[in-house]
């Protein structure tokens, strides 16, 4: 594994990071990070307010050339649940941008802020004494099992739990992405994901930098700055759906997002399925295909659609090198089956592999078979070894009259009504059926409200009447969280 980040010494004048007009060489994060990491050395754990800013990027380079754990916290965390994770990762410093206010909790906490050494694009601000010093000429070893990072889960379907990543893992998984998508140094990413998260953070910011290219963040998302950073020189995009679904939404009526969407070389979506809809939208429009890769923060990515391999929308794709992925039913036996068909448990093991959530021993006991990782997501494989997310065993995977049914694909068959905006499905008790399948609709703004019944027909006419919804609630939107993931717990039935 050597050096994380090779660029850092190798290549000082090449630009790292584009955060809204603010820039960074390599060379000057290098020093940023080298002052930084001489003043955290020797900490137990660091936690990072994690805004999406320079300055979070040095904090995160700067704990993992210390070889000091860090901890990202979402700034937008309530208190309750960020009372929790501090009490867990007990952090022994925060690090802040300038000028950024911190809840009173983390106030208390010791806090150093953290400095670019750039205002402006202008002054350096590093004195030559640690531009030239000994650390900046080469990254300290440690140990490739050591932890780099403690990212906390999405919370989709409970309290957050701290996944503790180490070096090897995230080295492995960034160089398996790079082969898997021909990912190099020339390539300039733009996102504007959350930098808390595993897909921000590890992919987002520590993918390009171990490239040695260049990240451009939006700071927000909008699909004009997509459109301004693909046609100004960037190659490819990561997005959660909700922003490939708010793209698809104005493609066709945007002639630069979609000259830019076309001219990228690579569109990547993943934390949650892409509906198929969108999928075909951004086809249509920009002839180019969203390659979706499937992933967690306890096993970082384990497949992705290839750029010139399965063009079967809905497919995550085949595991990426050095992934084992396998199949097992709910009698613990692994399947054979690559039919399309077969629904089972993915299970994965590899060197980007977790080494357990912290302070957890029974939930890390419970998420491992041996060397394997149960994900708790179910899927089915083709013959060609790409996988179908079918959706969470616990949320996703619905069992009514002895059938089990995917929510994805109810999902799927109601966002293909003109009358509906977004939708999800959900199983609830059901005294005859085991469980019944609800869905839950937004309904398209300007289109007439479709009634409950004609949303029925049309998921049972279009698939099978075993999956037809039995009960259809409208709301005004569906709960969702940071990474626009919809949040199922909160979907609960009305009082009665
Ligand atoms: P928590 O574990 O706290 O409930 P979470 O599972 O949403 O939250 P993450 O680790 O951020 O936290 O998300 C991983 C999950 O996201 C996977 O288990 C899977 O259910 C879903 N996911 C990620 N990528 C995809 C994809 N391409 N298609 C379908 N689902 C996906
Ligand atoms: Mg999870």
């Amino acid at each position: 594994m050597s050096d994380l980040f090779p660029a850092l010494y190798t290549a000082p004048e090449r630009p790292a990071l584009r955060f809204d007009g603010r820039r960074l060489t390599y060379g000057r994060l290098a020093r940023a990070a080298t002052a930084l990491a001489a003043r955290i050395a020797g900490a137990d754990r660091v936690a990072l307010w994690a805004t999406p800013t320079p300055e979070a990027v040095v904090g995160v380079v700067a704990g993992l050339l210390a070889g000091v754990p860090v901890v990202p916290l979402n700034p937008r965390t309530g208190e309750r649940e960020l009372a929790h994770i501090v009490a867990d990762s007990a952090p022994s410093v925060v690090l802040v941008c300038p000028g950024v206010p911190l809840p009173p909790l983390l106030g208390a906490l010791f806090t150093i802020e953290v400095s670019t050494g750039v205002s402006d694009g202008v002054s350096d601000g590093v004195s030559s004494e640690v531009s030239d010093g000994p650390a900046a000429g080469r990254a300290r070893e440690h140990d490739p099992l050591s932890p780099a990072l403690v990212v906390y889960t999405s919370g989709t379907t409970g309290p957050p739990k701290g996944a503790v990543l180490p070096r090897r893992a995230i080295a492995a998984n960034l160089d398996a992405l790079a082969e898997a998508w021909a990912w190099t140094g020339d390539d300039v990413l733009v996102h504007a994901l959350p930098l808390f998260h595993v897909h921000g953070l590890v992919l987002g910011v520590l993918g390009p930098l171990r490239r040695g290219g260049e990240l451009r963040h939006l700071g927000r998302f909008s699909a004009a700055g997509v459109a301004r950073e693909l046609a100004d020189g960037g190659t490819m995009l990561f997005g959660v759906p909700t922003m490939y679904h708010r793209l698809a939404e104005v493609v066709d009526d945007d002639p630069a997002l979609r000259r830019a969407l076309a001219g990228a070389r690579l569109l990547v979506s993943g934390s949650a399925a892409l509906p198929l809809r969108d999928h075909r939208r951004i086809k249509a429009a920009t002839g180019r295909r969203v390659i979706e890769r499937y992933g967690m923060t306890e096993t970082l990515i384990t497949t992705s659609v290839r750029p010139d391999g399965d063009a079967r929308p809905g497919s995550v794709g085949p595991p990426l090198s050095g992934v084992g992925l396998r199949l097992v039913d709910d009698d613990g036996t692994v399947l054979d089956a690559a039919d399309g068909e077969t629904i089972g448990e993915v299970q994965v093991r590899g060197e980007q592999l977790f080494r357990g959530y912290l302070n957890r021993p029974d939930a890390t006991a419970a998420a491992l078979d041996g060397d394997w990782f149960r994900t708790g997501d179910m899927a089915v494989r083709y013959a060609d070894g790409s996988v179908r997310i079918v959706g969470r065993r616990a949320t996703d995977l619905i069992k009514s009259g002895g059938y089990k049914i995917g929510a994805g694909e109810i999902e799927n068959a109601l966002l293909n009504h003109p009358g509906v905006r977004e939708a999800a499905v959900t199983g609830e008790p059901d005294d005859d059926l085991g469980e019944r399948v609800v869905a839950w609709v937004v309904a398209a703004e300007g289109a007439d409200r479709p009634s409950a019944r004609e949303l029925s027909d049309h998921v049972a006419d279009q698939l099978a009447p075993h999956k037809r919804p039995r009960d259809v609630r409208f709301l005004p939107e569906l709960p969702r969280n940071d990474m626009g993931k919809v949040m199922k717990r909160a979907l609960t039935a009305p009082a009665p």
